[in-house]
């Protein structure tokens, strides 16, 4: 049956994985491919595919711990979304994300003093970075892009190795570990992962930049994250092709979202993780989602999408 949801766990991954897998760091050469049968545990190009049970955790974090890894995350909270969100996901952040690793938040916001005071961990701190507001919820979503690719150019290269990018609008409630670090690293999402290609939200306008006519997977765009140098590349063509398209005064199906899924489709991901990290209750039930390690909170559209 599984086999008819979509999912060939098997037959798409290679004979022996452990040599197959294109290892972006030893450490993944620990990951046992073979411990989830009923999910894709590797990609067609021999990314590996993160599912509960594939990993030590404490490994991970220890060898991550002797290479000194560091890692920045970056969330936006503007106009309402930070009252509504914010601290939540900071809390839960300091409960779960990276804890065995030093680690950087940063807050972008157009108004940071309410950014609430969170109490962090040691080696753990946090910076605000002062955005402009854009009129359109479709904008600021967009203008990440290039927000994020300037902080880790003015900022975040100097001090951490890895950088996360995070929706605002979810609560971490399991470890999200440095299982997670890779080079290259994109999400499969929750409403497609299961789900025949033919599905996927691409976008399909020819005449914008992110057009895809096939691709991998449909990737969510609530997190993404890698080496500093590749999302600084990733976030730079993402806000070129957008601004691209607005001079084309086109814009894509699904936004920022749609140009992450046409660069990831050109370049692909090191690493793959499962919708464990980042799943919606409303799903339901699903026998391979194993822990939640990352939900989506209460989507409040109405209020606060104010254009
Ligand atoms: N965002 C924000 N203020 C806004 C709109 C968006 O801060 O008015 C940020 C916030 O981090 C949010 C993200 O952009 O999580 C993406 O927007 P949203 O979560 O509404 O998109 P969706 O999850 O519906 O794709
Ligand atoms: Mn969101």
């Amino acid at each position: 049956m599984r086999y008819l949801e979509g999912f060939l766990p098997m037959s798409r991954c290679p004979q022996a994985p452990a040599e197959k897998l294109k290892l972006g760091n030893s450490i993944d050469a620990s990951l046992d491919l073979w411990s989830r049968s009923d999910v894709q545990t590797c990609t067609d190009w021999g990314a590996p595919v993160i599912w509960d049970g594939m990993f030590d955790p404490d490994h991970y974090d220890q060898e991550h711990r002797k290479n000194h890894s560091s890692v920045s995350l970056t969330v936006f909270a503007v106009g309402r979304y930070l009252d509504a969100y914010l601290k939540a996901f900071l809390l839960s952040a300091e409960r779960h994300f990276m804890v065995a690793l030093p680690v950087t938040y940063y807050v972008f916001t157009d108004v940071p003093e309410r950014v609430p005071d969170i109490h962090l961990g040691p080696r753990r701190s946090l910076k605000v970075v002062r955005v402009q507001r854009q009129s359109r919820w479709q904008d600021i979503s967009m203008m990440r892009m290039r927000a994020i690719a300037d902080a880790i150019e003015s900022q975040i290269r100097h001090h951490s190795h890895y950088v996360f990018c995070f929706d605002v609008d979810q609560v971490f409630v399991g470890r999200f570990g440095s299982e997670a670090l890779g080079d290259s690293v994109a999400l499969l999402h929750a409403y497609y992962y299961h789900r025949p290609q033919s599905l996927y939200t691409y976008d399909r306008n020819p005449r914008s930049r992110a057009y895809m006519e096939t691709g991998d997977f449909y990737y969510h765009a609530a997190v993404f994250g890698g080496s500093w140098r590749t999302v600084k590349n990733m976030t730079e063509t993402c806000y070129q092709a957008i601004m691209e398209d607005k001079e084309n005064q086109v814009e894509a199906l699904w936004h920022d979202e749609s140009h992450l899924n046409k660069y990831l489709w050109l370049h692909k991901p090191s690493k793959v993780l499962s919708p464990e990290y980042c799943w919606d209750r409303n799903i339901g039930y699903r026998g391979d989602i194993h822990v939640a390690r990352l939900l989506w909170s209460e989507k409040k559209y109405d209020t606060l999408r104010v254009t």
